[in-house]
């Protein structure tokens, strides 16, 4: 008998619960994968993927729902991690309504241990159309309740990261002055990009998509440059808010910044990179710690969203981050690890086992869970 290895898999990353889904009348296939509900309830976008294997769809869900784990930790939220992965043949053509509406139900035989939002390849219609089944997803629309499109947040985020970051390199926070490439013209890079403005700092950005980042250098003056230039960009900080692995053996010897502080999720290529960052003297502003303002966001909708406590929330950042540089320097660790330790110690002194539905202890942000809306 060949040994699928999943069960190990899990042991080691320390899975609670993978579940799989197909519903054969809407042609669903989906894997659901719970990391930790030692914090509470654990809340993670649905990614819609073309996967070339089932294997590597599992992997994904494996890996991505443990750095959700991670990232609630950091942020200081009562929530655990987990993802959702739907094998897709388009990830951005439109998913039949029956199909997203079958993985609500799905979602919803969870009870609450899982608590769905947006990723790659899902879109507010989704959303929406999961919470015609279950309560627990977030991200719906702002006139139904929910909290829209987290990105404007996340981009506010990564601008108080940014402030730690300077403080930590020059011992002033401020922005204005410092120069900024940002990689990525999407829904956080511009969104950064209008902050960075605000700041004072002098912007150049790039987009594969050239006329994402023109469109930037029309609305706010900012420069730009060719994508495949961005990384040798001489500048205070790189702010990379496109793909991940972009900070590997290959692009780290180019790099001509003194920071890197961004939106992108998995910069780092091998956890060894961050060492290799640290050996170049380029300060490393842990990925999951400063992009979490989307799921601090996300949070607020289960104790009624108010935007002005998630901007006040997701302000926080700026302070874990420092901390993380604290402690980096304290036990002598690259930024990334520490961060990671961070987040771990938290778990291993605040964590109270595993969530179930119902539990009368279970809380999110200090306040009760509850759902936001009943399912209608
Ligand atoms: P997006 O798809 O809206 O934008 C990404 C942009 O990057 C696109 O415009 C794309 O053309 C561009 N791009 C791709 N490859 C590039 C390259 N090599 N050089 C330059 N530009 C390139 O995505 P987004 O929602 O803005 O997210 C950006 C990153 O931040 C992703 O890694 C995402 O996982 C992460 N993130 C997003 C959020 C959020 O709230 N949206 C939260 C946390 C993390």
């Amino acid at each position: 008998m060949v040994e699928y290895p999943l069960l190990a898999d899990m042991a080691e990353r320390g899975h609670e619960q993978v579940v799989f889904v197909n519903d054969a009348p809407t042609g669903l296939r989906a894997v659901i994968a719970i990391h930790s509900t030692a914090l509470g309830p654990a809340l993670g976008g649905v990614r819609f993927w073309t996967y070339p294997s089932e294997a590597e769809a599992v992997t994904d869900a494996l890996r991505l729902s443990e750095a959700m784990t991670l990232k609630a930790a950091a942020a200081g939220l009562h929530q655990g991690g987990a993802k959702a992965v739907v094998l897709v043949g388009d990830p951005y053509g439109p998913h039949s309504e029956a199909m997203v509406r079958a993985l609500g139900q799905a979602i919803d035989e969870l009870g609450g241990r899982y608590l769905a939002a947006e990723d790659v390849g899902a879109s507010t219609r989704d959303m929406d159309l999961m919470a015609l089944e279950t309560p627990w997803v977030t991200g719906v629309d702002e006139c139904a309740g929910g909290s829209g499109d987290p990105s404007p947040l996340t981009a506010v985020g990564v601008l108080h990261a940014m402030r730690a970051t300077m403080r930590e390199l020059d011992g002033e926070p401020s922005l204005s002055g410092r120069s900024v490439v940002v990689q990525g013209a999407g829904h956080v890079g511009a969104a950064l990009v209008d902050r960075l403005v605000e700041a004072g700092a002098i912007v150049t950005v790039a987009d594969v998509e050239r006329a994402r980042a023109d469109a930037l250098a029309v609305h706010h003056g900012v420069r730009v440059v060719d994508a495949a230039a961005v990384l040798e960009q001489n500048c205070d900080v790189l702010a990379p808010c496109a793909l991940g692995a972009v900070l590997n053996h290959e692009t780290i010897p180019r790099l001509a910044c003194r920071a890197v502080c961004g939106a992108a999720n998995n910069q780092l290529a091998r956890a060894a990179d961050d060492d290799a960052l640290a050996a170049r003297g380029i300060l490393y502003a842990p990925d999951f710690v400063a992009n979490a303002g989307g799921i601090i966001n996300i949070a607020e909708e289960f104790v009624g969203y108010s935007r002005a406590r998630a901007l006040a929330r997701v302000a926080e950042i700026e302070h874990t981050i420092t901390r993380v540089f604290e402690l980096a320097r304290a036990r002598g660790l690259p930024p990334g690890h520490a961060a990671e330790q961070l987040a771990r110690e938290r778990i291993a002194r605040e964590g109270r086992g595993r969530w179930r539905p119902g539990d009368p202890a279970a809380w999110t942000n200090g306040a009760p869970l509850r759902a936001l809306r009943p399912a209608q």
